[in-house]
């Protein structure tokens, strides 16, 4: 098991995730974004943007998800 934050994920804040795999951890920061904007956040509508333009953006958003596998892959266990 290893934790990403929020902020490690291209967000602005340091809501901590968990999983064993960086799926899990892209997806849980895909649901953190929605669900704190939908709740009325603004310093997470960029991140959610960004995130949006990723699945809309299939080649570009490949690098930040490589990124992101690589930098959680580099994280040690909890
Ligand atoms: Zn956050």
């Amino acid at each position: 098991m290893k934790t990403m934050t929020c902020r490690q994920l291209g967000g602005p804040c340091d809501h901590e995730h968990h999983g064993d795999d960086a799926n899990d951890v892209i997806n849980a920061q895909d649901q953190h974004l929605r669900q704190v904007v939908a709740d009325g956040d603004t310093d997470h509508v960029p991140a959610l943007d960004d995130m949006k333009g990723r699945w809309k953006r299939p080649i570009s958003g490949m690098k930040w998800y490589r990124q992101a596998k690589r930098d959680f892959a580099a994280l040690p266990e909890d």
